[in-house]
């Protein structure tokens, strides 16, 4: 499926995240930056040990040694990935209390990930599903989110193609059924 916002687009795809070739693709890390299972764990296994030291590096200096905070997102290479870049974006755990915040906090990966890209002139980013597995956000709740927060962005820059890479057919038929519905409301 592909939604064309003026010069922008917006594409849900079924895939592997690490093998897509956009510019950027982005990862649900945690915040330690330091990897784990899930689609972090692919990424890392894909990209190689270069990219631990570097997320290691801007624990020490971008962030002062401290986590990097839910909603927050950081940029590194993408070394042995397709993809030229990674951006790393920590998701809110969903525990079912304090709703409102979780969501404002799921919508803020989305856009500072894309203001991150978009500050590094980057044209085109893939993103998994963020939060939808170990953290265990909704997903009928988290792909709206997701779309609305990517529509609203393509809606008012000017940017490239952004695609959704959902790792299985039911995960992108609940997106796909999420822009449907938030098309059609646009
Ligand atoms: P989180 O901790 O943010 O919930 P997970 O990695 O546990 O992150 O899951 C996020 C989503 O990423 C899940 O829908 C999972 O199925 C998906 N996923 C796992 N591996 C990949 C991959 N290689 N490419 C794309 N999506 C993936």
């Amino acid at each position: 499926m592909v939604i064309r916002i003026g010069n922008n687009s917006l594409q849900l795809i079924v895939g592997d995240i690490t093998k897509q070739t956009t510019d950027a693709i982005v990862n649900a890390a945690n915040g330690s930056l330091l990897g784990g299972g899930g689609v972090d764990g692919a990424i890392h296994r894909a990209s190689g040990p270069e990219l631990l030291e570097e997320c290691k590096q801007i624990r020490k200096e971008q962030l002062k040694g401290e986590y990097l905070p839910t909603g927050e997102a950081v940029i590194t290479k993408g070394y042995r990935l397709p993809a030229k870049y990674v951006i790393h974006t920590v998701g809110p755990i969903w525990t079912g209390e304090g709703i409102d915040e979780k969501k404002k906090l799921l919508a803020n990966c989305y856009i500072n990930s894309l203001n991150l890209a978009k500050s590094y002139n980057l044209n085109s980013i893939s993103f998994p599903s963020i939060s939808t597995g170990v953290y265990r956000f909704p997903i009928d709740l988290a792909s709206e989110i997701a779309i609305e927060s990517i529509v609203n962005f393509l809606q008012t820059n000017i940017f490239g193609d952004v695609v959704l890479t959902l790792f299985t057919q039911n995960d992108y038929n609940i997106y796909f059924q999420a822009a449907q519905k938030i098309i059609k409301t646009n």
